[in-house]
């Protein structure tokens, strides 16, 4: 994990937030390979979830909502108790519930558990919005994506052609008040989700396939994008963790270094969203009902992390990162052999000036060809292509592969449609 924070750090993957400030707790900034990265994710997940679908729609809602929304949704109520916090797995607990602690504290066979001293805490971050002191109005930076899907239930349903099943996606920022921020970016308090409400028809025939319909899409989607299907599992949540809008709920989780980790959560909602906000479905004969949902809520910036501890390589030689290409912040980066070489420098910069258009390519003419190498590698950069003296006599490049240090004698007019073969 040190390891891994360094490298974030060196390489411009992920900073501390406001650090020449002494930072702020719970926060970070990505830097420029981190937000490529993060972006990377992103666009997979609405490709998957949206643009190859066609019972998929996106949306994307204010951060600042009507403060009655969080009213409707349980969010002021559910969070406003006193809750202790389990020093060893940070689970929250009203401090009044004294029987579900003691439950919760056998779940450490043998491990004494501490606990923090009550807080009457809501996760909800509070904002003033208004011009005039003393007329300001209380709002919450949302503390889950998720209401902006549903409160656009009905626009949604007019303004376009979906019909049950189908589902609302959405990508964005939440916030919350973070008793023990922690773990490097895992337990942030300003996060991002990338978010999935299924609407179905009321039954638990419907509830029970499309909850195990989307456990597997999801999980699949991790599996594909290159996660050691190892280190992932589902777990169930037992009664007393469900969230107080879920009938119940798993989560897909990561074995980090920190130990099993929660990244996104498949939840069944029921119909909590949408008869609090009194929302309806018209079926098609006309029959009025209040659909259930089912979720699929990652963290992109926890995926970041655990993609990047997924792939994280070394040997005495290197370190490098087994990013899949798609993933990956650049493609492909372009040197030539020797810097001081002006036909070399011009043939490179030509080939590189041609690829940039299609995909993040980088230049690098700096030190000699073994450091460059090293370079691209600890970026994750999947493939790196050198301008010799051969390419001047027969145009042809070398193209060698991150992961197995290959090296390939290729033409250089079809390396942009090589590389989108391969990315595709
Ligand atoms: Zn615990």
């Amino acid at each position: 994990m040190e390891k891994l924070v360094a490298l974030c750090k060196r390489r411009g993957f992920i900073y501390p937030g406001s650090e020449i400030y002494g930072g702020l707790q719970g926060t970070w900034d990505y830097g420029p390979l981190g937000a490529i990265l993060k972006q990377n994710i992103k666009q997979e997940w609405w490709k998957s979830m949206v643009q190859e679908r066609s019972d998929v729609v996106g949306v994307d809602a204010a951060i600042m909502m009507n403060p009655t929304v969080w009213k409707a949704s349980g969010h002021l109520e559910a969070f406003t108790d006193p809750l202790v916090e389990c020093m060893i797995c940070h689970s929250r607990f009203r401090a009044d519930k004294k029987e579900e602690i003691e439950t919760h504290e056998e779940t450490h066979k043998g491990e004494s558990v501490e606990w923090t001293e009550p807080k009457k805490f809501n996760l909800l971050v509070e904002a003033k919005l208004g011009v005039i002191e003393g007329e300001k109005q209380t709002v919450y930076l949302r503390g889950e994506i998720t209401q902006g899907a549903f409160v656009n239930f009905e626009n949604v349903v007019s303004s376009t052609r979906v019909k049950i099943p189908f589902g609302v996606a959405q990508i964005g920022k939440a916030f919350r008040n973070e008793i023990t921020p922690g773990n490097f970016t895992y337990r942030s308090r300003e996060f991002e989700q990338m978010e999935l409400e299924y609407f179905i028809e009321p039954s638990d025939k419907e509830g029970d396939k499309w909850f195990d319909y989307w456990k597997d899409q999801r999980m699949n989607w991790y599996v594909d994008l290159g996660f050691d299907k190892k280190k992932l599992r589902f777990r169930k949540h037992e009664d007393s963790e469900r969230a107080h809008y879920a009938k119940f709920a798993e989560d897909i989780e990561y074995e980090a270094p920190f130990g099993w980790s929660e990244f996104e959560g498949i939840h069944h909602r029921g119909d909590w969203d949408l008869s609090r906000h009194k929302l309806q479905y018209v079926g098609e004969d006309g029959q009025k009902f209040t659909p259930w949902v089912i979720e699929a809520s990652g963290g992109v910036d926890r995926s970041l992390l655990f993609f990047l501890i997924d792939s994280y390589r070394e040997d005495e030689k290197r370190v490098w990162l087994s990013l899949n290409p798609k993933l990956a912040p650049y493609k492909v980066a372009v040197f030539p052999l020797l810097a001081n070489k002006p036909e070399l420098v011009k043939r490179a910069k030509r080939i590189y000036e041609d690829l940039k258009p299609h995909f993040m390519t980088a230049w690098d003419d700096r030190g000699n060809i073994g450091k460059r190498y090293l370079s691209q590698d600890e970026a994750g950069t999947p493939w790196c292509v050198t301008v010799d003296f051969q390419t001047l006599e027969d145009s042809t490049v070398t193209i060698r592969d991150r992961d197995t240090g290959k090296q390939d004698r290729f033409k250089a007019d079809s390396l942009q449609s090589y590389f989108l073969k391969k990315l595709s």
